[in-house]
Order: C-alpha cells, then structure tokens, then sequence
C-alpha cells in the first residue's frame, strides 16, 4: 500500500515556520489580490488566501472589480500597485471575464511582485534553466512535497500529464531543471497509459478521472492535481485512487494533497518577494 504525500501536514508546517518568520520582522509582507467578477469558486479560493495570509501575519488586500470592468482600469490599478513601496506581491485571479486579456493583465504586473511566476519574465527565465523571481505556486509545491518524503528526482522518469501554463508547463520544466528526464502528454497524445507505464514519477493534471492501477509502473509515485466534482458532487482527482495506491510507493491524495501546497507556495513566494526588497 502507498504511503500518503500529506500535503495538509507540510503545509501547517511551513506556515508555522512563515508565521514565526514574520513576527521576526519589523515591517510586514503585504500581498494584494485583484478579483474580478463574481464567479463562487474564484470567491472561495481568494477567501481562502486571504485568511491563510493574515493567520500568519501577512497583509492581505483584496480588490474587487464587477464582471464588466475595463481592462484598462485593472492595468492602471496593477501599475498603481507596481510603484507602491508597501505591496510585495501582487495576484489576479484567473479566470479573468472574457472581454479582457489575461495576456495582457499578466503582463502589467512587475516581474518582481510577481507572486505567481506567470509573467514572462519569470517564465522565460525558468524555461531558460535560470531562476525566476519566484516558481510558480502549484509545481513549487509539488516539489517541496516530493522533497519532504525524500523523493529522488534526479535521472528519473517524470511524466506529466497536461501542458497548461499554470501546472503542466512549468512543473515539467522544474523537473527538467531538476535532471528529470520528462515526457509530457496532453488531450493529443496516443496511448496514454503506454507513457504512464514507463513514469517513475507521474505528475496528472488534467481535471478528468483519467489515471488507473493498470496504467502505473510498479512502485512509481503519483502526484495527483486534478480537481473536480463528479456527477454526485463529490470530490475528486484524476487520479482512482483505490487502484492506484495499491500500485504505487507513494501518492497525494484529493483532497489533502496538492492543494494545501499551493497555498503554502504562495505564502512562501509572497515572503520571498518582500525579502527581496529589505
Ligand atoms: P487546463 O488548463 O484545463 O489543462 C488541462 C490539461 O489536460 C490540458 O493540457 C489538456 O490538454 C490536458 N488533457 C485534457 N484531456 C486529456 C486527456 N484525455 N489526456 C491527456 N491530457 C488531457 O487545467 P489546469 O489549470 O492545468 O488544471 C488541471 C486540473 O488541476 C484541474 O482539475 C484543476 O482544478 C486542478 N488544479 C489544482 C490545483 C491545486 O492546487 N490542487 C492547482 C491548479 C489546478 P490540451 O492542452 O491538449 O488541451
């Protein structure tokens, strides 16, 4: 049976570890989400930054905006707080409404209170092998997971199943830049579980119940993104995990695994941007 990747339990880690961290300074990291719409899930996942940051002593500002806004408004408000000394880090919740450029909006925001690592300056430095001003929050998180239970990453097999600029583009890049050796697969790739038979680490984030037992190598690692309500409103991964975990040495639940990372990730970006600045 595979041993659990908690993420839940390294993330109180890290954030009693911030927690005490902040009180040690003076001056305070302050992180600014800008919010449009009123889309419930986006609602809940701000709510839930919101309160993880000021547990542990960071100022939070949320801006909401209405679903019509112009996106010039939000580019004047995200160069506002580019050229305001007391914001480190600064994030727009995705989905943006569709009349304005996600493109755009990134793209306005200062590479270094970039505390998503989506702007392309910190992603052509991380494609390029250097380092960003900081990683983006999901793959960073995965990768503190795998390093937390002592995971070799070095020579090994990762497969990474999608390719979106949030989780599958940069998490294969970080195992590249980590001596991985990584294949990455997508909706156009033949014979999935071919692929996913020879991953020593495979990475799903997909969205899409789409990993079986059978499609794992024995003993591989399984890390597990995906997130979604079934038919019956429960949730779940892409991964089944009652046949998988009987395969694999170790897997991340859902929920419990990945999630409670990302939080921690962007907790650890918002401090390290604002350390950049001391
Ligand atoms: P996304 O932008 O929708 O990307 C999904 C990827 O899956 C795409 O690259 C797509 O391929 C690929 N795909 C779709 N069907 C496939 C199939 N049958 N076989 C192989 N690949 C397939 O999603 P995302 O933003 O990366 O998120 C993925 C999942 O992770 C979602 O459930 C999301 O909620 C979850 N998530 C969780 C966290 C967390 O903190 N736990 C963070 C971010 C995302 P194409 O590129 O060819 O379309």
């Amino acid at each position: 049976m595979a041993i659990i990747l908690d993420g839940k339990k390294l993330r109180d880690k890290i954030l009693e570890d911030l927690h005490i961290k902040i009180s040690s300074y003076d001056k305070k990291p302050k992180l600014v989400v800008i919010l449009v719409g009123d889309d419930a899930a986006s609602q809940i996942y701000v709510g839930n930054k919101q309160k993880c940051a000021q547990k542990i002593g960071i100022t939070s500002e949320v801006i909401n905006y209405p679903s019509d806004t112009e996106e010039k408004i939000i580019i004047d408000k995200i160069n506002e707080l580019n050229n305001d000394g007391s914001v480190h880090a600064i994030l727009v919740q995705l989905p943006l409404p569709e009349h304005i450029s996600k493109e755009n909006i990134i793209n306005a925001i200062s590479p270094q209170k970039d505390v998503d690592g989506f702007t392309p300056y910190n992603f052509g430095k991380l494609f390029s092998g250097e380092v960003p001003c900081v990683y983006p929050c999901t793959p960073k998180g995965i990768l503190l997971l795998l390093d937390e239970y002592g995971i070799d990453i070095e020579g090994k097999h990762a497969v990474v199943v999608g390719r979106s600029n949030i989780v599958g583009r940069p998490m294969s890049q970080m195992l590249l830049n980590r001596n991985a050796t990584v294949t990455v697969c997508h909706s156009y790739t033949k014979n999935l579980a071919q692929i996913t038979k020879t991953a020593d680490i495979l990475i799903s984030a997909v969205g899409k119940n789409i990993i079986k037992g059978e499609m794992l190598k024995s003993d591989c690692v399984v890390v597990d993104v995906g997130i979604f309500k079934d038919e019956s409103g429960k949730l779940r991964g892409d991964v089944d995990f009652d046949s998988s975990s009987k395969i694999a040495s170790y897997i991340s639940p859902v929920p419990g695994g990945v999630g409670p990372m990302t939080i921690a990730s962007l907790m650890l970006n918002t401090v390290e941007l604002f350390e950049k600045t001391l």
